[in-house]
C-alpha cells in the first residue's frame, strides 16, 4: 500500500535568476537567465513525496493572483490532493532567488496568501488523521503548524519538522516534532553549535530524532535511542540545490512510511536529492520513484 503523507504548508512562486556570482548588499549585476517555478518548502516536500511514490494531500493557501492557479495545476498535476487547497484574495507568496554558477543559492520569501493560513478546520484535520505522516516547515504561521502537530499527535501521525526558515523555534511545537529535518545552518541557528555532531546531540534533548542535512557532504542522522549515523552524499554534477532538502525530507518520509529502517530510507533521499541537485529549478528537479529505485539498483 501507498504511503499516505500530508503536508501542512506553503506555496510560492519561485522566481529565479541565475548569475555567475551573486551580488552582495548594494551591487548589481547582470544575470544569465530568469525563470519562475512553481516552489515553496511545503509544495515542494509534496511535489517530492508524491513522485516519490506516496499519496499526498496538501493543506495551504495560494492567493487569486495569476500565480495562484499555476500553484494549485503543480500540485494536481504531481498527484497531491488539492482539495485542502484554499485561494485567498491578494497575493500568492513568491520567493526570490539567487542561483550562482557553483549551484548555490540565496532566496527572501514574501509569504503571500501563507500568511492567512492560520490553523486548521475540521476537513483538514480529518484528511490529516488517515495518514502515516505529516509533513510541516515555517513558511506557514506557527499557529498552522502547532494546530497540525497537535492534531497529528492526536491521531498518532508522526510529525516531521523542517525548521525553515532558520530562526527560533517555538518550544511547544518542537515537544509534537517525531523527526527534525533541518540543514546544518539551520541546525546551527536552533543550537548555536556549528559543528553537527554537537547541533545533533542538543537537537536531540529536544526530539526523538533528527537528521541534519549537510548538501555535498550528505547527512548525519541521530535517535535518542542511541543510533547515530552519517550518509555521505552521491557523487555529482550539482547544477542547482535549491530544493535539495525538499526532496531529501519528501523522500525520507516516503520510504519510511513504507517501513523502512533508518539506513535505508537515508539512503533512498540521499539519492532523490542527488537526482534532484542535477537537473534545474525545485519542483521541476524532483524525481519520480521509477528514477530513484533505478538509482538505488
Ligand atoms: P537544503 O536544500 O535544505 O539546504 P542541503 O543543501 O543540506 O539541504 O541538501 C540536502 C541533501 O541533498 C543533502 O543531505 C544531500 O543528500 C543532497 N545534496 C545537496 N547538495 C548536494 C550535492 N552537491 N551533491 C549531491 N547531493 C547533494
Amino acid at each position: 500500500m501507498s504511503a499516505r503523507i500530508a503536508v501542512v504548508g506553503s506555496t510560492n512562486m519561485d522566481l529565479v535568476a541565475y548569475v555567475g556570482v551573486a551580488p552582495r548588499l548594494g551591487e548589481t549585476v547582470t544575470g544569465r537567465e530568469f525563470r519562475t517555478v512553481p516552489g515553496g518548502k511545503g509544495a515542494n516536500q509534496a511535489v517530492a513525496a508524491a513522485r516519490a511514490g506516496a499519496e499526498v494531500v496538501f493543506v495551504g493557501a495560494v492567493g487569486n493572483d495569476p500565480f495562484g492557479p499555476e500553484l494549485r495545476r503543480t500540485l494536481a498535476d504531481a498527484g497531491c490532493d488539492v482539495s485542502r487547497l484554499r485561494t485567498v484574495a491578494g497575493p500568492s507568496g513568491i520567493a526570490h532567488i539567487v542561483v550562482d554558477d557553483e549551484g548555490g543559492n540565496s532566496i527572501i520569501v514574501v509569504p503571500g496568501a501563507n500568511a492567512g493560513v492560520t490553523g486548521l478546520d475540521d476537513a483538514d484535520r480529518a484528511a490529516l488523521a488517515g495518514c502515516d505522516a505529516v509533513l510541516l516547515q515555517l513558511e506557514l504561521p506557527v499557529s498552522a503548524a502547532a494546530a497540525a502537530a497537535e492534531a497529528a499527535r492526536a491521531a498518532g501521525v508522526a510529525t516531521v519538522l523542517t525548521p525553515a526558515p532558520a530562526g527560533e523555534l517555538d518550544p511547544a511545537l518542537l515537544d509534537l516534532v517525531d523527526l527534525l529535518v533541518p540543514n546544518e545552518h539551520e541546525a546551527a541557528a536552533l543550537t548555536g553549535a556549528d559543528d553537527p555532531e554537537h547541533a545533533l546531540d542538543a537537537l536531540l534533548e529536544r526530539v526523538p530524532e533528527a537528521v541534519i542535512t549537510l548538501g555535498g557532504a550528505g547527512c548525519l542522522y541521530g535517535a535518542r535511542s542511541g543510533a547515530r549515523t552519517r550518509v555521505p552524499a552521491r557523487s555529482v554534477s550539482a547544477v542547482d540545490s535549491t530544493g535539495a532538502g525538499d526532496t531529501f525530507v519528501g523522500a525520507l518520509s516516503v520510504a519510511r512510511a513504507e517501513g523502512a529502517g533508518p539506513e535505508a530510507a537515508l539512503r533512498f533521499a540521499t539519492t532523490a536529492a542527488a537526482l534532484a541537485v542535477q537537473r534545474v529549478g525545485a519542483s521541476t528537479s524532483m524525481p519520480s520513484r521509477a528514477e530513484i529505485d533505478v538509482e538505488l539498483a
